[in-house]
């Protein structure tokens, strides 16, 4: 069996197990021949010398995916070979149809045919890790780096230009709340997955301007397509979103953006990577041997470079399956706002993947996980399990593994770029409103609009 064929049949049982229709597909993969894989040729770099007490346990693991701009660091690092220069060499990178779906498969594994771990937003993992999104079933999970800052933002549909919503949407308020007198249903607004990051910035932003989430509006989690389809038909009015997303809403007219997530809060924690907790207990060297890879590959992403190279590995028929011309300008910095706002032309405003202007991308500051759980407290959700800050706290505890991260930044020798403290500070938001890791109660106490 060559190569290939050992992939499509992994990756046609996994689609296939985690479908249910795998009689549906096995006619389908029976009556057409496979398709051509469709990367450009990329340069590898050269594999290290692996130190005997360095050498991973496994050189195998499958990581889940989502094709947005968060993963291109677990890709690039698969393409490049940086995962390989480490020993990493048999890294599957599994393209998973949605959330839930990637949820569903890190609870099986790659040994039930699922993924050992991946690309997450915030907090799966700590979700996941409690059993709080997998009906109490808890798979406990290891979170170790975060892959991506910004690279996200707020669309709204085109019918509603020229109403004010911009980045602070005060004169629009009583726009969206009255949105039913004039069209005789709420103003309706859509994310990809409940309780996690495209739902935390929307709410952010909507409750800044007046605008309560909960009761002035209708948000509800719809896939990307039908949400677009909604745009340009009129029955959908905002998409909280990740590039290419966004560059694509202008582009191809559907709609203006509101907001990047870079102007609500500038170098916020994004997507991580996480990993099953006993995978990583088995495999600590290979964990870290990931881990070196990944760090490598957000640096190299980061180079200003690189840009093309990295779009044209990215885009490619067997990860993003998008135009390259699409996502140069993003990972330039490059935004076309719409609607009579200027555009944005500043790299410092795009992805990330290294460094941004405060802190290191790629560390997994436990002060953020922090604000992710204070967040679920302000909307209310998953009451019963995150009750309190010290709850909150001992969850983080268990799961993130800034530990791990700082060992193999070390055994890379990227010590420079390890940051002194787990928190990055007191974090700023554009109006005005300020968390104190030390002090989640007072940013919970100062939010106006809330469901505590
Ligand atoms: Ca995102």
């Amino acid at each position: 069996m060559s190569n290939y064929s050992r992939f499509s049949r992994r990756r046609f049982l996994t689609t296939a197990a985690a479908s249910g229709i795998g009689a549906v597909f096995l006619k389908g993969c029976l009556g057409n021949p496979p398709e051509p894989v469709g990367t450009a040729v990329t340069e590898q770099v050269e594999a290290a010398e692996i130190s005997p007490e360095m050498m991973p346990e496994t050189t195998k693991v499958v990581l889940g995916y989502i094709p947005i701009v968060e993963a291109a660091p677990l890709i690039v690092a698969k393409e490049k070979g940086f995962f390989a220069k480490y020993g990493m060499t048999d890294v599957e990178i599994s393209k998973q149809a949605n959330w839930a779906s990637a949820r569903d498969n890190v609870t099986i594994g790659s040994e039930g045919g699922g993924i050992d771990g991946g690309q997450w937003q915030m907090p799966m993992p700590h979700l996941i890790s409690e059993g709080i999104i997998t009906n109490g079933n808890k798979v406990p999970m290891y979170l170790l780096a975060q892959l991506i800052t910004q690279g996200n933002g707020i669309a709204i549909a085109g019918k509603n230009q020229g109403k004010g919503l911009g980045l602070d949407i005060s004169n629009a308020a009583e726009f969206v709340k009255n949105y039913a007198k004039t069209e005789g249903r709420k103003f309706k607004a859509a994310h990809t997955f409940p309780n996690v990051n495209q739902d935390f910035w929307i709410r952010y932003w909507f409750a800044a301007g007046g605008v309560d989430p909960d009761k002035d509006i209708d948000l509800l989690a719809v896939p990307p397509p039908e949400t677009v389809q909604g745009m340009r038909n009129g029955t959908m009015d905002a998409f909280s979103t990740g590039d290419p997303w966004p560059y694509r809403i202008i582009a191809e007219d559907i709609g203006f953006m509101a907001a990047l997530t870079a102007e609500i809060w500038k170098f916020h924690p994004e997507e991580y990577l996480a990993i099953r907790a006993d995978w990583v207990d088995k495999n600590p060297k290979a964990t870290k041997a990931l881990l070196k890879g990944l760090m490598e590959a957000q640096q190299w992403i980061d180079g200003v470079n690189n840009t093309e190279a990295v779009v044209s590995i990215v885009a490619g028929r067997n990860y993003f399956n998008v135009p390259e011309d699409i996502l140069v300008p993003p990972y330039k910095g490059d935004y076309k706002m719409g609607d009579g706002k200027a555009e944005i032309k500043d790299k410092m405003m795009g992805p990330l993947y290294w460094k941004d202007g405060i802190g290191n991308v790629s560390y997994p500051y436990k002060s953020h996980d922090l604000w992710f759980l204070t967040e679920s407290m302000r909307w209310g959700f998953h009451k019963d399990a995150i009750s309190d800050i010290d709850t909150a706290k001992q969850i983080i505890d268990r799961v993130n593994r800034e530990d791990l991260w700082k060992e193999a930044a070390t055994e890379a020798g990227f010590t420079a770029d390890i940051p002194a403290s787990t928190s990055r500070g007191v974090e700023k938001f554009f109006d005005g409103k300020t968390f104190d890791p030390q002090n989640p109660e007072a940013y919970l106490n100062s939010l106006e609009i809330k469901n505590v």
